[in-house]
């Protein structure tokens, strides 16, 4: 592999400088004892093709658009050509998958290329995911293909719009290959095009890097990590020491809270909250078999590998993310060596959640006292009603902006504004609607005897329910024709998500609800971890 000199950017690559590599370079499986990191070229593929990248994301790495068109962009985010300045290699990390402890897993697929520092001084990893094996890929083959990829290019984006902490995507590229995958593990793999993700973040450190040198007692190693990640990922912290380690497991917990709250917002199902799977920065990151709710359901999941224990249910996301937080604090006791913070901060997790989750409820119903009685109760009884009959959340959450708080409520328009968002007409009995009225009722009386007027209520709640989402199956669709070299929905996605929050009419059809062919079908309403 050559670089080429023609577009010159300023790498840093601190993890490959500060932390102990693997001392084998040959690219086998294997443990990889006493190491955070072994050396790895992504493999070469044939035929790349950029499906789309993210201009957002190009900016932020000062990237022109003349390089993002290039043909040596596409070369470098399939993994055919180094950037000088480039040192590939694969992080090393373990895990709890569905709540058992699995050793090491590490970056099986996932192949770093170096730290862009840019103009502004800014820290970004970039990452490629399905670039070819690494020593950590056990019995896989390092690849993935383009239903995931596309799912997590755009996925990632979409979150970044919503607000939501998440890792980025700069770019999709299909490989020119054939990946096989039995989607659903039954015995029928399936030929299917092979894709490169580049991802893009602060870092990608996962609690599971922590915890694999605790496992390992690899004490040393462990306290050099922990370290590593507070002078490069929390530098506000300050010099290392046992009371630095206490305040950063702190922000750990209070970051993850604030992440599952906004989670919860917008309806997302990350599917796979194993221990891997949690960023320490409190990024969404790892985005396999997610999904967004539809009809509320707080027992749904997407990932049809959990369609036993639901352990990974919309509703169950908080107290998996508290269970994670848990095993961390294993992890990180024998530096702290003292119990008491680690309590603390897990606290600190439970009361954040609790208090942000108030506040965020509150705001989408467009009230301001989170914590009055009256507020709770008329949540409690909301989220009642929603699971009651099959229910869209984001149509709505969003369509409730648009309640006249001084309306006559025997006037029935309140019933015209919900009535979109029901996938079942015939469950909407009369005692469903009596039950809702009564809850307009509740809301109405509470909206009065706030100061806020109707406009500035609506303005408000627009900014936390927002219209467009990356409904499963708008996503299908857009791979449907990517696959077929069609990937004008895949770009137009990634422009309507760019603003969820706004009414963008001449994008009507994708807030629309889940149309009744997709309750069924594979990639819509249900997603393996094969990918
Ligand atoms: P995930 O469920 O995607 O978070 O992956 C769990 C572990 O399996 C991680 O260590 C991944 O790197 C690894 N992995 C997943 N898919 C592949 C693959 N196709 N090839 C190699 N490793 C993989
Ligand atoms: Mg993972």
């Amino acid at each position: 592999m050559s670089s080429l000199p023609n577009f010159h950017f300023q790498f840093d690559n601190a993890f490959v400088r500060e932390l102990p590599p693997d001392a084998e370079v040959r690219n086998y499986r294997r443990q990889v004892l006493g190491a955070c990191y072994s050396k790895v070229l992504p493999t070469r593929v044939s035929a790349p093709q950029l499906v789309a990248y993210a201009d957002e994301v190009a900016q932020l790495l000062d990237f022109s658009p003349d390089f993002c068109r290039s043909g040596l962009f596409t070369e470098v985010f399939a993994g055919n050509q180094l950037l000088e300045g480039m040192e590939p290699y694969a992080s090393n990390y373990g895990g709890h998958q569905f709540g058992h402890w699995a050793g090491q897993l590490g970056d099986g697929r996932a192949i770093n290329l170096g730290d862009v520092i840019n103009r502004q001084g800014q820290r970004w990893a970039l990452q490629l995911k399905g670039a070819g094996p690494t020593p950590y890929s056990r019995n896989a083959d390092g690849l993935a293909v383009l239903r995931s990829s596309v799912r997590e290019f755009l996925c990632s984006e979409a979150m970044h719009h919503l607000g939501v902490p998440t890792t980025r995507a700069l770019s999709v590229i299909l490989t020119g290959e054939t990946v096989i995958r039995d989607m659903f593990y039954n015995g029928n793999p399936q030929a299917e095009p092979g894709a490169v993700v580049c991802r893009v973040g602060p870092s990608f450190t996962r609690f599971g890097h922590f915890q694999l040198l605790a496992a390992r007692d690899e004490m040393g190693l462990l306290k050099k990590l922990v370290d590593y990640t507070l002078q490069i990922d929390f530098p506000h912290l300050g010099p290392p020491s046992r009371e630095t380690y206490a305040q950063w497991f702190d922000e750990v917990c209070i970051r993850t809270a604030k992440l599952l709250v906004e989670w919860q917002r917008v309806g997302f199902v990350h599917g796979v909250m194993n221990t891997d799977n949690m960023s320490i920065l409190g990024l969404t990151i790892d985005y396999g078999p997610y999904g967004w709710l539809e009809n509320f359901d707080p027992d749904w999941t997407p990932n049809t590998t959990d369609a036993q224990e639901h352990r990974y249910a919309y509703g169950k996301q908080p107290s998996i993310a508290y269970w994670n937080l848990g095993q961390l604090a294993n992890a990180l006791f024998p530096l702290l060596r003292r119990e008491e913070p680690l309590h603390e901060a897990m606290a600190h997790f439970v009361s954040h959640f609790e208090q942000g989750w108030n506040a965020m409820m509150a705001q989408k119903l467009g009230l301001q006292e989170s914590d009055a009685l009256a507020v709770v109760e008329l949540i409690q009884e909301l989220l009642k009603l929603l699971v009651l009959v099959e229910t869209d959340m984001t149509i709505f959450y969003r369509r409730l902006a648009d309640f006249d708080q001084d309306t006559d409520l025997n006037d029935q328009t309140w019933r015209e504004l919900v009535l979109p968002a029901y996938y079942v007409p015939d469950q909407l009995s009369a005692d469903y609607w009596s039950r809702l009225e009564q809850w307009f009722r509740r809301y109405q009386s509470l909206l009065q005897t706030s100061a806020t007027p109707q406009s500035a209520r609506k303005a408000s709640m627009n900014t936390v329910n927002p219209k467009y989402v990356l409904r499963n199956y708008l996503a299908q669709l857009a791979i449907d024709k990517a696959e077929k070299q069609d990937f004008s929905m895949v770009q137009e996605l990634l422009q309507v998500l760019r603003q969820p929050y706004a009414e963008q009419p001449e994008y009507e059809r994708y807030a629309e609800k889940r149309p009744e062919w997709a309750r069924h079908r594979a990639g819509c309403s249900m997603l393996s971890c094969s990918s």
